[in-house]
Parts: C-alpha cells; structure tokens; sequence
C-alpha cells in the first residue's frame, strides 16, 4: 500500500441501533433509530476484509502516513480505513486536528504523584479542545452530503458545555456554502473564552437557562421535528473521528499496550465511547495485541457513570448536576451511556473486569491536581485535572501498580478554563462548588507604584521612572547589589 496515496478501500457503512439490533443506510442523517428511537453507533460491515492485512502492515503504513504530505491524509484520517472509510479526498475536512502531543510529565510532578505518566495535550487542537477530532469527521460527512444531495442550505445545530459548539462554529464557518450552525448553550455555565469563540465564527448563538441536559432535550426535539444537522456525539460520525485519540496513542507507545493505563473524563460519555471502540478496532486487527486499562473520571458533583459501575445497580440513572470546575463534562444523563454498556461488555470479555473503570473524584481535587500540574510545566484544564486526581485515586485504591504507565486526557487548553483559576487565586467560587484554595497553589501579581507616581516622575528627568520602578523590583525580589 502506497503511504501517499489516498487509501482505495472502502468501508460498506451502516447505522446499528443499539436497543432493537435494526440497521439503517448511511444516506440520510440519524441521530436515533428511525424503528424504537434507540443510539446508534456507525459499523463498517466489510471491516473482516481489513483483517487480510496483516497488524505488522498496517503498523508500517499508520507510521509512513505520519511522514507523508497528503492533505487528506495530515490529520486524523491517517487511520482512514479504521474510522470512515466512505468519504472521499475532496470532503475531507482538516484544519490541523490531531496529532496532539503527548508530554511526559516532568519528573518533579511524577514524583509527587508516585506514577510514571504523560499528559495528551488535546487542548492542542485548532479550537482548543478534543471536539475538534470529531468534528473533522462529522463535517467532512455532511459536505460529502451537501455533494451527493446538492442541498443549498443546511442548518446545522448542537447543544454545548462550551466546547463542542465552539469547534462546530468553528468548522461550520471555514466550510462555509450552504452550511449555517447555530449552537444553544446553558446561560452562565460556559467560560467567556468558549462563549467568545462561536461568536468569534459567526455562528448564531443562543442562550437558553438551565443546564446542558436541558439544552440537549431541547436540540433533541428540533432535530426530530425540523431539518437540521445534529452536531452532538449523538451523531455517531462525531465517535468516529474521536476514534483517532486511540489510534494516536498507541503509535506513541509504539504499538505496545503493556502496563498501559488511559485516564479520560466522562461527561456526554462520547470520548469514552470513542476510546474503547477504536482499541477494540486496533486489537481485532492485530494493530494492538492486548487491551490497554481505560478509566473514566467523574467529578462527585456529575457522576452517573461512577454510580453505574460502582454501586451495583443494574438499573442507569441520571442524576442531578451540582456545580464543577470540570464544567464541560458537567453532565447527569449521558447521551452514549447505551454505546458504552456496549462496548464496556465487549472490551471486558476480552481483557477482563479489570480493563475498564469509573473513578469519582472530589472538587477540590480537581483544581489542586490542575494547579500542581500546571505549576510544573504543563497546560492541563480542569479537567485535566480531574484525570490527575482520577490518576491518583486509582494508586492509592492500589487499582494501578507504580510502575505502570498512564495516559491522561487534558481535553481542553488550560487557557479556556482561565476562569476557574482565577476563581480559585481570588478565593472566589461559589459554596457550592466545595472548593477552598490552598494557599501553596494561589498567585496572584505584585502591583508595584501607582499611576499617579508615574505621571509625577515623568515630569521629572527621563530617568527618574526606571529609576525607582528598578529600586522597587530589586526590593520586592531582595537582590542582592553587584
Ligand atoms: C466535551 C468535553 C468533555 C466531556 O467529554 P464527553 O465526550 O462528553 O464525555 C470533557 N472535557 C472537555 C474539555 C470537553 O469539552
Ligand atoms: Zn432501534
């Protein structure tokens, strides 16, 4: 295989419901299953064709396409053939997603937490969050639609903690034509960065009271009754392309899965989905010969999934969200809480009990974890963070051994969650956050002179003002004279 062509093969692609089993053509959009209104997942029914190659190949071609200069083929399409395997060069979408680095972290940090780990930086994307790899994929479905359909308009709509509507806005504005996006978000429950940001696009945004599960019901209703492009994980090309997280991570271990440990936050529960199902893909074609563990994380304050998995009921029930720093997975009713049960029973009947965990995590710990990170060298979100402090629960649950190796997800750029640092500097978050800083973790700036001063001492000599803001410094910071 040719690592700078664009791949010949192509997938025979299908909705499967994942309540009645029913399968539906890939022509139309679905969100739902048009039989029982069950979630769907996208399976390519040719996918044992792929297993003529052999793992050894397609190692070798995943590597050369690194190096290649196919446009298509830069982002997370370099593994084309394990995620949409139906659309062709012209749709592809790339506005440089993927590829995010995965830094080790530094050695003081590692010491701290008593693991050796790495940090994904998939704040590193174009809009600054992971939702950008699934927005690649969802986009580059829908032109290959407006193509085949000639459509002249299309709307295009999602619900948001913040960051899917601002890679939706921001993919939706570079495609352009007939694409239109409109994206609805909890009012107050985003941060200004992820606010600014589809404003920033273009798009038209709308601000609705209440939280995202409120949100999503609402999107949910106009996309059964209008036609409009659902942007959610709801839409099974979003999973698809967030598929390419695993795909990366695995290459950066080169292949090898050994003692390997995933730590990725829950809110919608499509990440997570997305996680298990490209390892799954991997291993049934020999990419991968073992399974690596993955562990969800959840705050106390948004935590369905823990209680699933942990309190033995067999019964999901959503819960009630109280306010977390980890704000974009703030969510009580996972949407893909049916595609994980799925998928968690599939990767548990290979790799064991053990290979999939939900851990809970406390709001203080979020932001401590964060800021530690954060002091030594790192660019973690919040909620980062909350994989750190997931991190750390799992060792001291003696859940991982010291010396195996962790991934976690920063999901998110530090810079977009600015405001709960600042929150936590100023001693300023609300009681219902249960958060109180620690003084060893808080900074804030020196203010040195006043703008009085200054207006005197630039009537005096030029000199006068570097003078005494030099004499100021040296005092603040004890200097010792030369
Ligand atoms: C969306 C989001 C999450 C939650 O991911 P899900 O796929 O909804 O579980 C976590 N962190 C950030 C920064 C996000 O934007
Ligand atoms: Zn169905």
């Amino acid at each position: 295989m040719n690592p700078s062509a664009f791949p010949t093969y192509r997938g025979i692609m299908e909705y499967v419901c994942l309540s009645c089993g029913k399968r539906s053509g890939i022509d139309e959009l679905l969100y739902t299953c048009p039989h029982c209104g069950g979630v769907l997942l996208l399976e390519d029914t040719g996918f044992d064709r792929l297993k003529k190659i052999s793992g050894e190949e397609w190692r070798t071609l995943f590597d050369a396409r690194a190096a290649g200069k196919t446009r298509a083929l830069r982002g997370i399409f370099r593994f084309y053939e394990l995620m949409a395997p139906v659309l062709e060069a012209e749709d592809i979408v790339y506005l440089g997603e993927g590829h995010t680095p995965i830094i080790e972290a530094s050695s003081a940090l590692q010491d701290i937490v008593g693991a050796f780990f790495a940090v994904k930086n998939d704040g590193q994307n174009p809009s600054a969050s992971f939702k950008d790899r699934g927005m690649a994929c969802a986009f580059s479905y829908l032109k290959s639609l407006i193509r085949k359909h000639g459509w002249t308009e299309i709307l295009s709509i999602c619900a948001s903690t913040g960051d899917t509507s601002a890679a939706a806005a921001l993919y939706g504005s570079y495609v352009g034509g007939a694409i239109r996006t409109v994206v609805l978000l909890p009012q107050g429950k985003v941060t200004p960065q992820q606010l600014g940001q589809p404003l920033g696009n273009g798009a038209t945004v709308i601000e609705l009271p209440g939280v995202f599960d409120d949100c999503m019901k609402v999107v949910e209703n106009l996309a059964s009754n209008y036609r409009v492009a659902l942007l959610n994980s709801k839409n099974s090309w979003r999973i698809l392309g967030q598929e390419s997280y695993a795909y990366e991570a695995a290459q950066w271990r080169d292949w090898n899965m050994k003692g390997l440990n995933l730590f990725v936050p829950i809110g919608n529960a499509g990440n997570v989905t997305a996680l298990l199902s490209g390892f799954l893909k991997m291993y049934a074609l020999g990419i991968i010969h073992e399974l690596p563990r993955i562990f969800g994380v959840q705050s106390e304050h948004a935590d369905p999934m823990f209680e699933y998995y942990n309190s033995g009921e067999k019964v999901f029930k959503p819960v009630a969200v109280r306010p977390s720093a980890a704000q974009a997975a703030m969510i009580g009713n996972p949407v893909s809480f049916p595609r994980v049960r799925a998928l968690v029973e599939r990767y548990r009947a290979i790799a064991g009990m053990d290979a999939f965990h939900v851990m809970q995590v406390r709001e203080q710990d979020i932001m401590d974890n964060m800021l530690t990170a954060n002091r030594h060298g790192h660019i973690l979100c919040t909620h980062g963070g909350e994989c750190l402090a997931g991190l750390r629960n799992a060792l001291a649950q003696g859940l991982i051994g010291k010396n195996s190796f962790s991934i976690i997800d920063s999901t998110a750029h530090a810079l977009k969650f600015a405001d709960f640092q600042q929150r936590y500097f100023t001693d300023s978050f609300d009681p219902a956050y249960e958060i109180t800083p620690k003084d060893a973790l808080r900074n804030a700036p020196v203010t040195l002179l006043s703008q009085e001063r200054k207006a005197e001492l630039d009537k005096q000599d030029v000199s006068a003002y570097v003078q005494e803001a030099a004499q100021a410094v040296a005092d603040t910071l004890h200097l010792q004279k030369r």
